[in-house]
Formats: C-alpha cells, sequence, structure tokens
C-alpha cells in the first residue's frame, strides 16, 4: 500500500532522511523506533505530504505524494496523522472536532458524519462527551477525540506520533488500547512509539532508524531479540 524508495530530505545542510526504503502492506501495523532526532517524525510528514522531499519517491495505493500536482484534499482522506498534542480546536465542542473535516473538506452530508462521530466516539469509549469541549476532558480523552477525527476522515492509513508521549502512565493504556482497536479495525498504521512493549506486542514489523537512515527492519520477535546492528543493540540496551 505505502512504498517509499531512496527518499531524501534536508533542512539547509542538515541531511536528515538520507534514502529511506520502506514497504508496508494494506493492514499492517508498523513501528518507527530509534534515537531522538533520527527523523521518525519526518519520515512521518513526508508520507502525508507535510513535508516535502528532495529526491526518491513515495506511493500511497496509486497517489505518488512528491508529484507537484498532488490532490491534497484526496490524499489527507487516505492518509490521517494523529499528534503528541492532540490539536484539538479549543472552541468547538468534541463532536464539531470529530465531524468538521469531512464536513469541510469532503463536502460530506452534515448528519452522516455527525452519525459516524457519536459511532466512532463510543468505539473509543467516548460516549457521552460530545457536547464536552476539550479543555475539560483528560489528556488521554482528548487524544482518543484526535484518533476518533482521524478514523472520521475514513481513511486507510493512519499515522501515529509519539501519541502517548505527553500522557500521565495511567492514560498511555487507554490510549494504546484505541490505537489498538484502529488497527484491528483493518487501519493500516504506522506508529513512531517509545512505547517498546507496545511495539513488540502490536506491530507486524518495526523500523529502527538512526541518523536519517533505516539501520534495520524486521518482525518483533526477530528485532527484539536478534538485533544485529551495534546501533540497535545500544538503543534497546537504553530502553529496555
Ligand atoms: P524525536 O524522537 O525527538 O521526536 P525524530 O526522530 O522524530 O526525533 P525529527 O523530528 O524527524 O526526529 O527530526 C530529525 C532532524 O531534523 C532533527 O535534527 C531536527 O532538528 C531536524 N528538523 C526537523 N524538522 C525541521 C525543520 N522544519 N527545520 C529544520 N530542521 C528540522
Ligand atoms: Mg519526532
Amino acid at each position: 500500500l505505502i512504498s517509499l524508495r531512496g527518499v531524501r530530505k534536508s533542512f539547509g545542510h542538515l541531511e536528515v532522511l538520507r534514502g529511506i526504503d520502506m514497504d508496508i502492506r494494506k493492514g499492517e501495523v508498523v513501528a518507527i523506533i530509534g534515537p531522538s532526532g533520527s527523523g521518525k517524525s519526518t519520515i512521518l510528514r513526508t508520507i502525508n505530504g507535510l513535508t516535502p522531499i528532495n529526491e526518491g519517491s513515495i506511493r500511497v495505493g496509486d497517489i505518488e505524494v512528491s508529484d507537484p500536482k498532488l490532490d491534497k484534499v484526496k490524499l489527507r482522506h487516505r492518509v490521517g496523522m494523529v499528534f503528541q498534542q492532540y490539536n484539538l480546536f479549543p472552541h468547538r465542542t468534541v463532536l464539531q472536532n470529530v465531524a468538521m473535516a469531512p464536513i469541510q473538506v469532503l463536502k460530506e452530508r452534515r448528519e452522516q458524519v455527525e452519525e459516524r462521530a457519536r459511532r466512532l466516539l463510543a468505539e473509543m469509549r467516548l460516549p457521552d462527551k460530545a457536547d464536552a469541549y476539550p479543555g475539560e476532558l483528560s489528556g488521554g480523552q482528548q487524544q482518543r477525540v484526535a484518533i476518533a477525527r482521524a478514523l472520521c476522515m475514513e481513511p486507510e492509513v493512519i499515522l501515529f506520533d509519539e501519541v502517548t508521549a505527553a500522557l500521565d502512565p495511567e492514560m498511555v493504556k487507554e490510549v494504546l488500547a484505541a490505537v489498538r482497536k484502529v488497527a484491528e479495525g483493518g487501519v493500516t498504521c504506522i506508529l513512531v512509539t517509545h512505547e517498546m512493549g507496545f511495539a513488540r506486542e502490536a506491530a507486524d514489523h518495526i523500523y529502527f532508524t538512526d541518523r536519517g537512515v533505516i539501520v534495520e527492519h524486521a518482525a518483533p520477535q526477530v528485532f527484539f531479540t536478534e538485533a544485529s546492528d551495534p546501533r540497535t543493540k545500544e538503543f534497546l540496551s537504553k530502553v529496555l
């Protein structure tokens, strides 16, 4: 479903991505892990077209993301993203936050979208929060609203960038459960995470990045027990 070929990206003189290749199948859950500054967020941002690349190609289904004539609306429809900071609109209710993009961007009928939004809020275990404002919710609840908002666009892929990093430990669990639910629903998930336990049990595949390259990629049971590259070993010795 998604392929990156020889993707390079520089910010000024800093080469942040130095030839990234990835292949992700439909319905897969892929975790990207690696040291801070290694380019993980940049990879996600190139996949949904937020960061233009200098070289290489990125395909999502039949969409060539690096095509200058790219239809951004079509890409947004197919690829959702959830950030560490939930980025909800504070002056809109939870329901409005979840339903806004399909109504405004995809021009779908309001009643239809709101019905879907309520169903998604129930799935995210927030059935009674539709009329609340984001500021009235806990961090974990806000993040689940952000996930419902991404799902409401009915994307094929959702990119999760350290969605639990800003949360207290007891909220991490509930958000990881929500991510797992998304994955079980068949949406392809690419997640950058520092939650090694979650990566190990939920991911089909792990990519390890260091200084703008993919050092290793493998199934989790292989990656966490037989990592061979010294950079991977060093990283795992610090986080496990
Ligand atoms: P972390 O684990 O800390 O989130 P990361 O692996 O997600 O790190 P990136 O955010 O992808 O790393 O950043 C990779 C490098 O690119 C860093 O050195 C960062 O400072 C630099 N960088 C990222 N975005 C920009 C930008 N818009 N302009 C300039 N430099 C940037
Ligand atoms: Mg990052």
